[in-house]
């Protein structure tokens, strides 16, 4: 006969093993066409070609006056420094000055043997090669130029930065401030985007119910899931009666691709989510090698097709958060296309081991080092709500040494939102 799983693994499997097992066979959703508008924090799902050119024309780069390089052959190249300039024994040439071109205005074609006076930003007017500076020129018409340069100098080319045609965005960068900006300058008012994973959370727990205990783990799962790029809806609470679990988890899968559940995967009588998915084929319930957040579980459904995970996590709020961030942050990031590595810190302190995974609320030293808060009591959220992230000492049975660099499971996403 085979061992019951808890005489198995007495200490349960390791937290990278149920990791692995939550991530295996996840694929990222399709993509979705939106307005650039709406685009801020999103992947793309296609490269994005420039519709117009950046710069758009040509245009002056200096105050200054447009020319044919021609027209000045008779001045040196190299020219004198400025100091020089405008000495009597200089030569120079003068050139009618033909119109006057600012930001905005359409530029006139520059005559032969003539100069066209244009601002910073100004089209450059065709036959020009060349902006001469103010500071190369005396008197203002006919214009005195007194030294020259290669054709080409003081002017942007258009399509210098991104030619019309090229990519200008890769497929699977995330959209931030400056990608909206050169969006903008491509001429593109609509991309396609990876998917946003649609997260359900159901919490479990009669006492939620009748509102002994306020429902904090869906408040913290739905911020978490959202700072993790998930759309997120709430269908707890729910009571501790498998059928009516069951009928609850059917209507949140149906409108999910991915189901978190809180509390009912432990031991006790009442254990709603386990009673429920115990016997539901694929579905895995055991402990697993990490303090706080022993009783784990995961699965998934089949709906209409869609495979649908459902990873259940323990009810205690830490165990909840704490486990949210091992194993359904980083399905929302495959599901969404945007697996990361693991976030990692030089540890500050040293800290003990233990047979176990130990989620600890810590914080960062001035040297960016993480450090565990003082007063660890296993449950209590007051700290959590202290820390910056969750220390995540790995199992041993030595001391983790200060230096060792450790994962980190940072609190305060948000903050790190485009960073990914
Ligand atoms: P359970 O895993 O269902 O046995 O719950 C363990 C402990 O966590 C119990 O004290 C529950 O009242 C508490 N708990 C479970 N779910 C929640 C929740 N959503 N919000 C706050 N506390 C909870
Ligand atoms: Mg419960």
């Amino acid at each position: 006969m085979p061992e019951p799983a808890h005489l198995a693994h007495p200490r349960g499997v390791d937290v990278a093993e149920h990791r692995a097992r939550v991530l295996a066979g996840l694929t990222p959703l399709g993509a979705e066409e939106v307005a650039v508008a709406d685009a801020l924090g999103r992947v793309l799902a296609a490269d994005v070609v420039a519709e117009l050119a950046v710069p758009p024309f040509d245009s002056s780069a200096m105050d200054g006056f447009a020319v044919r390089s021609v027209d000045l052959a008779a001045l040196a190249e190299p020219a004198p420094l400025a100091e020089h300039a405008g000495s009597a024994d200089e030569g120079f040439v003068a050139l009618p000055v033909a119109a006057t071109v600012a930001a905005g205005d359409t530029a006139p074609v520059l005559p032969p043997g003539s100069a066209i006076r244009i601002m910073t930003g100004a089209q450059v007017p065709a036959g020009a090669d060349l902006v001469v500076p103010f500071e190369w020129t005396t008197d203002t018409d006919p214009v005195r130029i007194l030294r020259t340069a290669a054709p080409g100098r003081h002017i942007r080319r258009g399509g210098e930065d991104v030619a019309a045609g090229e990519v200008a965005i890769a497929a699977g960068t995330r959209v931030g401030p400056a990608q909206l900006g050169l969006l903008a300058s491509v001429g593109v008012d609509r991309v396609a985007v990876r998917r946003r994973p649609r997260l359900a959370v159901i919490s479990t727990g009669a006492e939620l119910v009748t509102g002994a205990v306020p429902d904090s783990n869906t408040a913290t799962l739905l911020a978490a899931g959202r700072a993790a790029g998930a759309e997120v809806a709430a269908f707890g609470p729910v009571v501790d009666e498998p059928a009516a679990f069951a009928d609850r988890l059917a209507v949140a899968a149906g409108a999910a691709d991915l189901v978190v559940t809180t509390g009912g995967v432990s031991a006790g009588d009442r254990d709603v989510v386990k009673a429920a998915l115990r016997e539901a084929p694929g579905f895995w319930f055991g402990g697993v090698a990490m303090k706080p957040g022993r009783p784990q579980g995961f699965g998934s459904l089949d709906v209409d097709g869609r495979r649908v995970p459902v990873i259940t996590l323990p009810g205690t709020p830490i165990a909840a958060y704490a486990s949210f961030l091992l194993y359904a942050v980083p399905a929302i990031a495959a599901l969404a296309g945007t697996p990361r590595e693991p976030r990692t810190a030089e540890l500050g302190v040293d800290v003990a081991g233990s047979d176990r995974t130990v989620l600890l609320p810590a914080t960062y030293d001035d040297a960016g080092r993480i450090v565990p808060l003082p007063g660890h009591a296993g449950h209590s959220q007051r700290l959590l709500a202290a820390a910056e992230a969750l220390l995540v000492v790995p199992p041993t049975d030595r001391l983790v040494a200060a230096g060792t660099v450790v994962e980190v499971l940072a609190l305060r996403p948000e903050e790190d939102l485009h960073a990914r």
